[in-house]
């Protein structure tokens, strides 16, 4: 604990707002994309049948949606943490995270050596990610 300074919170803090900033913004377009969808199909679909199409289209806007909720859950995560001061402690082993690798990934809840393990163990779980 207290292994961060109150500066280095700080910066993590506003990357970590940033960064929700960024994914609701993401998750907003996906959602304009949606109706933009929708509605081009309600057009379509009293014309006639689309389901190729409309399938496909489902699928990319789910994928994109799941992304940006888990990215986000994330990141409101860590920001929770900032608030009750166990942010930057390893969830699985307890260690102090380094600045350095916060600052690239704000919202991580793992040291590298927990993560690149956790990699090992579900590296057949391609679309798992960390
Ligand atoms: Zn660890």
């Amino acid at each position: 604990m207290g292994k961060l300074s109150a500066e280095q919170l700080s910066e993590l803090k506003s990357l970590l707002e940033q960064r929700k900033a960024e994914i609701e913004g993401r998750i907003d377009e996906v959602r304009d994309g949606q109706s933009r969808v929708d509605h081009a199909r309600d057009i379509i679909e009293t014309r006639g049948s689309v389901e190729r199409q409309h399938s496909s289209d489902r699928e990319v806007d789910l994928a994109l949606s799941d992304m940006g909720a888990v990215d986000l859950a994330r990141v409101n995560a860590a920001l929770e943490r900032i608030e009750n001061g166990t942010y930057g402690e390893c969830d699985e082993c307890g260690c102090d995270i380094p600045f350095a690798r916060l600052q690239i990934e704000p919202q991580t809840q793992h040291c590298v050596a927990c993560k690149s393990r956790w990699e090992r163990e579900t590296a057949a779980v391609p679309t798992a990610r960390m």
